[in-house]
This record gives C-alpha cells, structure tokens and sequence, in this order.
C-alpha cells in the first residue's frame, strides 16, 4: 500500500481492481448482451408445504461470450445506471407472460404463476401500469397469473405515487410481492397502506434461522404480522429440512430455495411440476 499526502491514503487493493476492471469491461459488454442476445431467463420454482410448485420467479442471465454466466447481482446495477434496464425489464416482463401463454393450453401447467422483479427505474416510468396491462392484453394472458416483486427501497422512494400504481395494476388482476422484506429501514407503518398480496421474507434471516436466535424471532414476527394483515408469506433462500420445518411450524406456506431448486431454464423447471412416471 501506499500513502499519498497528507490524510489522503490511497491503497492499492489488487481485489478492489479486478472488481472494477470487470465492471467497466461488463459496462462496455452490455450492449452487446443485449443486441447480440447473451440475456436468457431462469426460473426458480415457488413452492407449498407439499413440495407443489405453484409457480416461479424469473431471474436474468447474461452469457458472456469469455467470462460465461454472469449473476445479475453484478450486471443489474450497471443497467440501472445506464438506463437499459429498461428495455431489459420490459423484455423480462414480455417473456414472463409469453411462457404464462404458453403454459395456458397444457393442464399441466396452466395453473403456474410467474413472478417478475421490477427494478426501481422501471417502476418509476410514468407509463409502467399502461406498459404492462398492454403486455398482458398483447399476449393475452390472465392478469391473475402475473405476480410483480417490489423491494421495500423501490417502495419508499415515492410512496403515494407507487400506491397509485399499485392499485391500478391490482384492480386489473396483477398482484405484488414485496420482496427482500426485513432489510429496509423504513418503518412498518406504511405497510398498512400497501395494497401487498404478499411478504418475501428475505433470505439473509432464513440462512439464520438455526444460526442466530434474533432472526429466529424476526422470522416468526413477519409470518404473524403478514397473517394478520392478510398477506400471504414466502420464504426466500430456503437450504435446509431444518428450515423448512421450522416455517411451517410458524405458519409459512410458501417457499423458494435450493432445498427444492435452483434457477435454471424452463425445460429444467417443467420437470420439475410433471410428477414421474409410476416405476
Ligand atoms: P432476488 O430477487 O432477491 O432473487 C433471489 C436470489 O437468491 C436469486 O439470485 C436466486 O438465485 C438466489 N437464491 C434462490 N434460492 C437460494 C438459496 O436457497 N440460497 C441462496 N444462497 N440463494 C438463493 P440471482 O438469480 O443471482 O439474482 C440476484 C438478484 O438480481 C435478485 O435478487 C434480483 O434483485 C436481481 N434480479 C434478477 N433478475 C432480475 C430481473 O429480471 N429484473 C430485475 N430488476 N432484477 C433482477
Ligand atoms: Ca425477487
Ligand atoms: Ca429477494
Ligand atoms: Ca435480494
């Protein structure tokens, strides 16, 4: 490390670096990713305490042509910033309902919810609502099978305004999940006034569940306050038996994670749902 005047400490951070070669590198990429068609989607099955997938979340990939599959923990917020996210997202949505289109005409699946995330700057458009009631309208899907994933900061940059959208959406069938639930820092008031179907608990005090006792409690105090207002509940991140034991004894119903599945295309996702043939 070195030390350049005064209280300026600049330290050369070899992991730091590499971190930032990637995202200008990534940042350069993205425009081919997305013209060139690197973008795929992964579904990730949503669960009931029968093991019965009720539907599944989407979730972006991009296939670099050199560094291979690159999570969109790293990727999102350079689109965010860059304002492509908002092409991105409307793919992401368009694609979502054209798989509920498709899962329509096979009684296997015509049952089956998709849960889309909405990023900040998309919701924020003035014409989001119009946008997705014309997706679905273009491909004709029922509304219903469509759920939107909101996360608490998206929620609490413009309260009123989102509950308008909210409810304008919800009149038209579509519901909302308010996802990474328990890491913002917004107070829980506004909660009341969230027309919310459901809670995602997230999946850092799932992880904890057996670990640290506080976000045992956490975890029981969601489940009875969701159940109290009239939310539905999932867990998110569920790894473990033990977990999953300890949220149905709580009174969780739903659930996510790699104790069932992990993300991965749609054919992988269809096999999942059509029990196997009898041995
Ligand atoms: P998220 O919405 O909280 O999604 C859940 C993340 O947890 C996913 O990471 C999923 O692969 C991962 N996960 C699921 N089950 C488990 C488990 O049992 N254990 C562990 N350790 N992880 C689990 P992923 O796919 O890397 O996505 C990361 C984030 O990127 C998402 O977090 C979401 O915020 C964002 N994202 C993904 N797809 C989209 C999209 O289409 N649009 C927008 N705006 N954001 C997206
Ligand atoms: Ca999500
Ligand atoms: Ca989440
Ligand atoms: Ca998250």
């Amino acid at each position: 490390a070195k030390s350049v005047g005064g209280n300026n400490q600049y330290f050369y951070n070899p992991a730091l670096q590499a971190a930032l070669e990637i995202r200008t590198e990534l940042g350069r990429d993205l425009h081919s990713a997305i013209s060139g068609h690197q973008l795929s989607l992964y579904y990730q099955a949503q669960v009931d305490n029968k093991r019965q997938v009720l539907g599944a979340e989407v979730l972006l990939r991009w296939q670099h042509p050199q560094r291979g599959l690159i999570s969109p923990l790293l990727f999102i917020p350079l689109t965010e910033e860059k304002g492509v996210i908002i092409d991105i997202g409307h793919w992401v949505l368009e694609s979502a309902c054209m798989q509920l289109k498709a899962w329509e005409a096979d009684p296997r699946f015509s049952a089956l919810k998709i849960a889309v995330n909405v990023s900040a700057r998309q919701f924020y458009q003035v014409d989001f609502v119009e946008q997705v009631i014309c997706i679905l309208r273009n491909t004709a899907v029922d509304p219903h099978k469509l759920k939107l994933e909101l996360t608490e900061s998206v929620v609490m940059d413009d309260i009123d305004g989102t509950i308008v959208k909210m409810h304008a959406l919800r009149r038209y069938g579509v519901s909302f999940s308010l996802d990474d639930f328990g890491t913002g820092y917004s107070s829980l008031s506004y909660l009341t006034q969230l027309p919310v179907d459901q809670l995602k608990i997230d999946q850092s005090f799932v992880h904890n569940i057996g670990v640290k006792h506080s976000d045992a409690i956490i975890v029981q105090t969601i489940i009875g306050m969701a159940d109290n207002l009239g939310m539905e509940v999932l867990a998110e991140g569920v790894e473990t038996e033990a977990q999953r034991l300890f949220l149905e004894q709580h009174g969780c119903r739903h659930y996510q994670g790699f104790l069932f599945c992990r993300p991965a295309p749609i054919a992988e996702l269809e096999t999942l749902v059509i029990p196997a043939p009898a041995a």
